[in-house]
């Protein structure tokens, strides 16, 4: 896939942009004032894959727990800010990685300047963030992508003017097909990396398939450098569901994939049960390197259905099959379909080492 050039921006030890591998981040719901709260819910962001992490910095108090958050996390860390560029300066004093601000949020000119000034001294980026429910419709008229795209613009100006270039770019709306065309747009019009995602998705359930299409969508056109998933849930699935939106356009590896057949009226096992169980167990083991891993519902059509799998098993009417590379390997009984599967990985592991 070929992806847009863009500049590279460094926050912390992650890269955004510059042909960097695209990255994952989250949001906490926590209060950051809560510290522990807040690193714990970190900690577990981290465990999924989440690879930056954004933290609301509403006030003082949120401000001053910024330190004690980073010196416990491994993460980089984003302090998301409005309004007030106190904020943004006590933030970067406490040593964030990134700010989210945006400077016509903050008014004066010399404000945005000291926030420049200090972030510029401290290598930190910052993302401008466009929301169509916030846009200046006084302004930019009502949310479109065009509007999204030239308050980017605007912003971007802002900074360019005060000789600030670390800067990243989002444009984000609750319209997949507004959110594409607007990054479509900016990624005509400027080369700074951009941060995708579909604003304001939803529940877990539509709103993953929202930002499937949207940042899905852009990424398919090589459009986007970093992403992020909202959803109104707990903020590991956003990471999890932002890494199988990569798995799926093969611009991360997974590792491993499970590839079930929908079952049909050939399938003499329950499938749903099985692939559940296979993908419980191979998530509670550490691969040796990624495996395509098949569960499919009979014999006659199963492996060959699956023959991009490294291994498989197919379900029957007592007696299950397990396959290599859609060639039959040996017969099993059905109730040691599974473990049987298990210890033809593990043989395949140690064939490929040895
Ligand atoms: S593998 Fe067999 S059971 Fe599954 S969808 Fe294909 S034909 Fe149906």
């Amino acid at each position: 896939m070929q992806r847009r050039k863009t500049r590279a921006v460094r926050v912390g030890g992650i890269t955004i942009g510059g042909g960097a591998a695209v990255s994952v981040q989250s949001m906490t719901n926590t209060d950051t004032r809560n510290v522990n709260e807040t690193v714990a819910q970190i900690h577990r962001l981290e465990k999924a894959g989440c690879d930056i992490v954004r933290v609301a910095v509403p006030d003082a108090a949120a401000a001053n727990a910024l330190k004690e958050i980073k010196n416990q996390i491994n993460i980089p860390l984003v302090a998301d800010i409005h309004f007030d560029h106190r904020l943004a300066l006590k933030a970067l004093e406490a040593g964030v990685d990134k700010l989210r601000i945006n400077p016509g949020n903050i008014g004066a000119r010399e404000k945005v300047e000291a926030v420049a000034n200090a972030a510029s001294e401290r290598g930190v980026p910052i993302r401008i963030g466009v929301n169509a429910g916030s846009i200046d419709k006084a302004k930019y008229g009502p949310p479109s992508a065009e509007s999204l795209a030239n308050s980017a613009l605007d912003q971007v100006r802002v900074l360019e003017e005060l000789d600030f270039h670390g800067i990243v770019i989002s444009l984000k709306s609750f319209d997949a097909p507004m959110t594409i065309a607007a990054y479509r747009r900016m990624s005509e019009l400027v080369d700074y990396p951009l941060h995708i995602g579909v604003t304001e998705a939803g529940l877990a359930w539509e709103g993953t398939i929202r930002s499937a299409i949207g940042i899905g969508a852009l990424l398919a056109e090589g459009i986007g450098d970093t992403l992020r998933v909202s959803l109104t849930t707990d903020p590991v699935e956003e990471v999890k569901v932002g890494m199988e939106i990569l798995y799926a356009l093969d611009l991360r590896e997974p590792p491993f994939t499970v590839i079930s057949c929908p079952t049909c009226g050939r399938s003499g096992v329950d499938i749903s049960v099985l692939a559940e169980d296979v993908k419980d167990r191979l998530s509670k083991r550490k691969m040796a390197r990624p495996l395509k891993v098949a569960v499919m519902g009979c014999a006659v059509n199963g492996p060959g259905e699956a023959a991009m799998a490294d291994v498989g098993i197919t379900g029957g009417s007592g007696v299950g099959m397990i396959f290599v590379k859609g060639q039959l390997a040996r017969k099993v009984r059905e109730e040691e379909l599974v473990d049987e599967l298990m210890k033809e990985i593990e043989r395949i592991e140690h064939d490929q080492e040895s």
